[in-house]
């Protein structure tokens, strides 16, 4: 048979490989891939399930009452918040909102997987820094990568898929050399892991409202154990976030989401005693992995990364043989999420074969 004749697809666009998700891991494997909660979700978030609006309904396109809620909780107006379907909608949203061709955009390499993708979409011009030594974000070398084409840059903390933080005075130092018209879009999807107290975090030090082209992003998906649902949210200027509302697909947020995300705020206690139990699993991982002669990066979040470089694909098929699902990053490293118990033993025991 002849291949029909299809669409003509942007060249840019056709030359990326589509999203591939970490696999999924079978019965008595465990999935370590996707830094996903381990924990299972709380009754009172099932029960918020049943109480949606009917699904024959739209929802509410500006999940106004997660909004307030999460207004209330920052102590800012419900219009410096903006919902969507995770965080990386929101990332979308704003590199579309405020970059086209010609303009860059800045980001750390390696950091998070979908950076590459935006500026791609847009038609923009990506711009990877390399991570400093210890696996970090050098921001002396972002803010140098700064020119007058610039639109947004990208600081994740911590960083995806390495561990480590950005602290408030290397941020601070970092915002006095970015121009003002330039957003910075701080990526704390992992924010509620961190425990150095010299981390930035741009919401308890509410930077949005000193330096208003700051936005912060923050998940569902992560401390709070909703990733199936798709919860993310930004807090910001209301003009700036304006054009993330406008460039976003609307409606996407369903009312089964808004209401898992407003019930886990009502527990949040709740959740972060269990966030604290992953903190002490993620700190006797990176001990133990550290024990065995491996340098791992200080991790702030729920994952390890070993650094594998051209052993990465041989070391993960050992992990996957050994029934746990990792993220390899060939000729890089290895992300470990941090998930159940009995999984850490396992994962120690791979590590040391291996080594
Ligand atoms: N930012 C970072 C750094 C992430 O690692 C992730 C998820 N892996 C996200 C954003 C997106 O999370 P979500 O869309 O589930 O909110």
């Amino acid at each position: 048979m002849t291949e029909p004749i299809l669409p003509r697809i942007r060249p840019e666009i056709a030359a990326l490989p589509p999203y591939r998700q970490g696999k999924q891991a079978g019965a008595d494997a465990f999935k370590l891939s996707s830094n996903e909660n381990p924990f299972e979700p709380l009754p009172s978030v099932v029960e918020a399930l049943q109480h949606t609006t009917p699904v024959n309904r739209y929802p509410d396109a500006t999940a106004g009452a997660l909004r307030a809620r999460l207004g209330e909780k920052y102590g800012v107006a419900s219009d410096a918040v903006h919902v969507a379907a995770g965080s990386v909608s929101i990332l979308h949203q704003l590199v579309l909102g405020t970059s086209s061709v010609g303009d860059e955009v800045v980001y750390a390499w390696r950091s998070f997987e979908a950076y590459p993708s935006l500026p791609l979409v847009a038609g923009a011009t990506g711009v990877q820094v390399p991570l400093a030594p210890g696996a970090r974000h050098d921001l002396d070398a972002m803010a140098d990568a700064i020119t007058d084409r610039t639109r947004v840059v990208i600081v994740c903390t911590p960083n995806n898929p390495t561990g480590p933080i950005v602290t408030s005075a290397e941020f601070a130092a970092f915002l006095e050399r970015v121009p003002q018209d330039v957003l910075v879009i701080l990526d704390e999807a992992y924010a509620e892991f961190v425990t150095d107290p010299e981390a930035v975090d741009g919401l308890e030090e509410r930077i949005f409202e000193t330096h208003p082209n700051v936005v912060v992003l923050r998940t569902f998906s992560k401390a709070y154990g909703l990733a199936g649902l798709r919860v993310g949210y930004a807090i910001g200027h209301p003009r700036v976030l304006d054009a993330a509302r406008t460039t976003g697909i609307p409606l996407s947020v369903t009312s089964a989401a808004e209401n898992a995300a407003i019930a886990s705020l009502d527990a949040e206690d709740e959740l972060m005693e269990r966030v604290a139990v992953i903190v002490e699993r993620r700190d006797r991982l990176v001990t133990g992995l550290r024990e065995l002669g491996w340098k791992v990066p200080d991790s702030q979040s729920n994952f390890v990364w070993l650094r594998t470089k051209e052993r990465t694909d041989e070391i993960a098929e050992a992990f996957v043989a050994a029934g746990l699902i990792v993220r390899p990053f060939s000729g890089d490293g290895i992300r470990i999420s941090v998930g159940e118990e009995e999984s850490l033993p396992r994962v120690l025991e791979v590590a040391a074969a291996v080594r």
